[in-house]
Order: C-alpha cells, then sequence, then structure tokens
C-alpha cells in the first residue's frame, strides 16, 4: 500500500534530534511561551526573510490574528479564493469579516488576480491570496490592486512554507503572512501550532497581544486578546524540522520532476510548475474528468489518494448563504483534482509505481 502520506517515516529519520527536542522541554518544565518558541520565532523569521515572526495555536489562528491586528472585523469585506481549506473562510468569519470569493486561474489554480478589481467595494478592506498546493499564488498583480485601493494583503502560506516567488520566499511580500504547522504540512508539528510572520513591529506586537489575553504585562490586558499560542513542545519540534525543510523541499521538487516526466503524456493536467517562482509541492495534484474512475483504479492497485478540496466553500453547507459571484474554474476544479502521494520519504520507485498504475488505466473519453 502506497499511503498518501506517511509521517511516520518522518519521525523515524529524525527520531533521535526530535526525542532530545521534545526531552529538553520536558527537563526544563517551561510549556508556554518560554525559550523554545522566541527561539523558532527568531529562526522562522530569518527563513521567511522577515523580521518578526508569532507563534499561535494554529494557521486557522494565525490568520484571525492577522486580520483582527490589522483592526478588520464586523462589516468589512475580504476577498480570497473558495478553492482551498475552509480554514481560509472560516478565520474570516471567526474575525466578524465577510468573505468574498474571487475564481481562481484556469492553469495556476490560485487567485486570478485579474478578478479582484469587480469584487472591491467600500468595505472591502484586505486581500488573502492562498498559495495553494505550495505553488506561489501571482503575488505581484494582487499586490498592485491593493496598492491602489490601500488594502492589506494578508498570504495564507500553510501550504508553501519555503516557496518562492520573483526569488523570495512567500510570506515576505504582504503586510502579514500566516503559516499552519498543522503535522503534514511541509513545516509540521506534532500537534496543531501557527505563525504569523511580517515586518511590521507595531502589528507584531499588537499580535503577541493579542494571542494571550490582551496582557502587555501579566494580569494587564490592554487589549480584548484570546488564548492561542504555540506551545514549547511544537516549537522545539518545529525548530528541529525547520533545519531540514530545505533539503525536504528539494526532495517533494525532484519527485514532482519525476511525476511530471512520467505522466507527461497520460492526458492528465498537471500542475504548473510556475517561472516565476518555485513551487514546494505540500500536494501534488493533477486534474481529470475522470477523477472518481481514476481514484477507484488506484484504490484497487493499493495507492491511496485523497481530494483537495471536493466541495469549494460558497457551496460547502455551512456556507450555502455566502453570496458570491460565479466561481467556474473554482467548479472545475473541485470537481477535477486528485492528489497523488507525495511526501519527502516517499521513495522513487514508489512515485514510478503510482506513475505505472496510472498509465495502465483505461482511459475512457
Ligand atoms: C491547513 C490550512 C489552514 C489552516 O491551518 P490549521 O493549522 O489547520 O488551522 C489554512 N489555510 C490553508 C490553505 C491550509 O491548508
Amino acid at each position: 500500500m502506497i499511503p498518501p502520506f506517511d509521517l511516520k517515516r518522518q519521525y523515524t529519520a529524525l527520531k533521535p534530534e526530535l526525542d532530545s527536542a521534545i526531552a529538553g522541554v520536558l527537563e526544563r518544565g517551561t510549556f508556554i511561551l518560554g525559550e523554545e518558541v522566541a527561539a523558532f520565532e527568531r529562526e522562522f523569521a530569518a527563513y521567511c526573510g522577515v523580521t518578526q515572526a508569532v507563534g499561535v495555536g494554529s494557521g486557522t489562528e494565525a490568520l484571525h490574528l492577522a486580520l483582527c491586528a490589522c483592526n478588520i472585523g464586523p462589516g468589512d469585506e475580504v476577498i480570497t479564493v473558495a478553492h482551498t481549506a475552509v480554514a481560509t473562510a472560516a478565520a474570516i468569519e471567526i474575525a466578524g469579516a465577510r468573505p468574498i470569493f474571487v475564481d481562481i486561474d484556469p492553469q495556476r489554480w490560485t487567485m486570478n488576480p485579474a478578478q479582484l478589481e469587480a469584487a472591491i467595494t467600500p468595505r472591502t478592506r484586505a486581500i488573502i491570496p492562498v498559495h495553494l498546493y505550495g505553488c506561489p499564488a501571482e503575488l505581484a498583480p494582487i499586490l498592485d490592486v491593493a496598492r491602489q485601493h490601500q488594502l492589506r494583503v494578508i498570504e495564507d502560506c500553510a501550504q508553501a512554507h519555503g516557496a518562492l516567488y520573483h526569488g523570495r520566499r512567500v510570506g515576505s511580500w504582504g503586510d502579514l503572512a500566516a503559516f499552519s504547522f498543522y503535522p503534514t504540512k511541509n513545516l509540521g508539528a506534532y500537534g496543531d501550532g501557527g505563525a504569523v510572520v511580517t515586518n511590521d513591529s507595531e502589528i507584531a506586537e499588537r499580535l503577541r497581544l493579542l494571542r494571550q489575553y490582551g496582557w502587555a504585562e501579566r494580569y494587564v490586558s490592554t487589549l480584548k486578546g484570546f488564548n492561542s499560542r504555540l506551545d514549547e513542545v511544537q516549537a522545539a519540534i518545529l525548530r528541529v524540522k525547520l533545519r531540514h525543510l530545505d533539503a525536504s523541499n528539494a526532495r517533494r521538487r525532484s519527485l514532482a520532476r519525476v511525476y511530471g516526466t512520467l505522466l507527461r503524456d497520460t492526458g492528465l493536467q498537471l500542475p504548473l510548475d510556475p517561472e516565476d517562482g518555485e513551487h514546494v509541492y505540500h500536494l501534488y495534484v493533477v486534474r481529470t474528468a475522470q477523477r472518481e474512475a481514476l481514484r477507484t483504479f488506484l484504490r484497487e492497485n493499493d495507492i491511496g489518494t485523497l481530494i483537495h478540496y471536493p466541495i469549494p466553500i460558497h457551496l460547502q453547507p455551512a456556507y450555502t448563504g455566502a453570496d458570491h459571484r460565479q466561481l467556474p474554474e473554482t467548479e472545475t476544479a473541485a470537481a477535477q483534482v486528485l492528489s497523488l502521494p507525495l511526501y519527502p520519504e516517499l521513495h522513487e520507485d514508489e512515485v514510478r509505481a503510482v506513475c505505472d498504475a496510472i498509465r495502465a488505466f483505461p482511459q475512457r473519453a
């Protein structure tokens, strides 16, 4: 069986380093906002090429607190995409604002910048592009529109740790950026975790208050805050894994090239390898009109696949009230996307086996 992801292989590879990092935290006996979190924040900010990183409880919370730190809430609109994890829209609603969905680019599968102007109203405050599957969104035109209309750009980097756009890391382009450290992400903890990064030290200061009851000092709340902290054990784990992130992203890219070569003439639509950036293949997603049949066929051949995501947010039962424009590219993508196994510990033989199985799939035109 080739599973769609396998976290045990990664733990096995890094076991001595991880076990000693976790033991170190347990021995020191500080579990919340201690030296591991502070060190991870410095290291992760440097990695992203920004001055500030603030560790929080999850990726959803990173987006939520980023919005709060910009004073975005009730009465405000935030433009994003519906072809993403539901968390992107959930965070906007947790902040009390309204998500407005624009369509995706049919090749890149990220926010189509040409759709933005028509979605802007006097209530629009921010744009959240999502670097979906590890592919950097087309940030330059998005930032142009944002500048013209004085909107904030908050990058959703939950799937794109380490991805590059025009040679610079994603997360360093927007006013703020949100990361998730959910276990399966390119940089994953062994529980929930997230971070907001920014070059704005005032915003970072607000984030540090917001994540812990609005405390400027212990027991003195100068803001109405929340409880959303990265913990010491997770930070220690993330510090170990951050040292391996570039190598594991390089491995993902190299396996993606194998897929790209072996699947070239199969009729599947393959992911765009953008010329203006570096994709980090959080997921290797292909598209086909025969998705269900292919998925069943692969399952019969002991190959696990996943679908990210089968229902776009505007068609989710909980979000049917949300008003939205026509999103034809989003809806077609949701019907066609299929995530093949891809993670740094996957063997090249396994990628070849997946490709052999796909090539043996009886195509129906
Ligand atoms: C995983 C993810 C999130 C949410 O992260 P959590 O840590 O699970 O809250 C947000 N946006 C995208 C695009 C994601 O993939």
